[in-house]
């Protein structure tokens, strides 16, 4: 039996997932480092130390999933962190095409029913699809913890103000993804609330990654601070909430 604590990030093996997978190391987790792309993996555990393991996972597909979850069972015997990471921002964005760009030709009127689906099948079935394949091993853990990487741009809060600068990038697509998975997050913490479970979400702000063109202005190591310590939340943390920082809850 593992004695260190086990954690999984999803979509791990570039950006915040990467910096997410190196900071729980440093913090004596055993990490497995979920990648579509084994390979990708691999390289991303030469990156984040000898307690990184590669698991192959991809989101959209039930047998990756079904697999990762049977070799976490045998190699682990239990799960204590799941950080769902793994997000992507469209699948029809051009090359050098600004978030801008992109949301004035994606709105509701205009979007592809596809590109939509695609979206959502990541960032929202993926994560209910794992979450329900995970739950039996984070059962076995003393005090699991489940951190949902949501983005401030699904708050229906802040775009239904008239006066939110950012509201007319909000779009079917991308952000109302972060919107479901916000409810997501909500249906699993308040299904979970009377076990030890912790089930919260957060945004990890706009960082320079892959998903935003590299658009973004904070650093990786910026972007993972607030899910690394929603993954470390003690006994007396909280369960149920969106935040940015400890002290700075995002509206749902
Ligand atoms: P990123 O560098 O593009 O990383 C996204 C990761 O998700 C990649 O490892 C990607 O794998 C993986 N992924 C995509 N589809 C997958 C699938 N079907 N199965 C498994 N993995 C899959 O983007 P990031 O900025 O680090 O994003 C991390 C999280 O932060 C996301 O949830 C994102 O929505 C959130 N977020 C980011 C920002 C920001 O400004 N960057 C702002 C708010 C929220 P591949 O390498 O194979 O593509």
């Amino acid at each position: 039996m593992q004695d260190k604590p086990v954690a999984l990030v999803t979509g791990a093996n570039q950006g915040i997932g990467l910096q997410i997978a190196k900071d729980l190391v440093t913090h004596g987790y055993t990490v497995l480092i979920g990648s579509r792309n084994y390979e990708r993996g691999q390289a991303a555990v030469a990156e984040a130390g000898p307690n990184a393991h590669a698991l192959q996972l991809d989101v959209t597909d039930q047998a990756s999933i079904n697999a990762a979850a049977e070799r976490v069972r045998n190699e682990f015997g239990r799960l204590d962190v799941l950080v769902n990471n793994a997000a992507i921002s469209s699948t029809s964005k051009q090359p050098g095409q600004s978030v801008e760009e992109y949301a004035k030709l994606n709105r509701a009127s205009t979007v592809s029913l596809d590109e939509v689906r695609r979206i959502w099948e990541t960032n929202v079935f993926g994560v209910l699809a794992v979450y329900q394949a995970m739950l039996p091993l984070l059962r076995q853990s003393a005090a699991a913890r489940i951190v949902n990487v949501s983005s401030g741009a699904g708050s229906l809060g802040r775009v239904a103000d008239p006066a939110f600068p950012l509201r007319h990038i909000f779009g079917p697509g991308y952000s109302a993804s972060k919107t479901a998975l916000n409810a997501m997050t909500l249906a699993m913490a308040i299904e979970l609330e009377s076990t030890n479970i912790k089930v919260n979400a957060c945004s990890p702000g706009f960082i320079k990654t892959n998903l935003n063109n590299y658009e973004g202005t904070g650093s990786v190591e910026e972007g993972a601070l607030e899910p690394v310590r929603l993954a470390l939340l003690g006994q007396d943390g909280p369960t149920g909430t969106f935040t940015r920082w400890e002290d700075e809850t995002i509206p749902w």
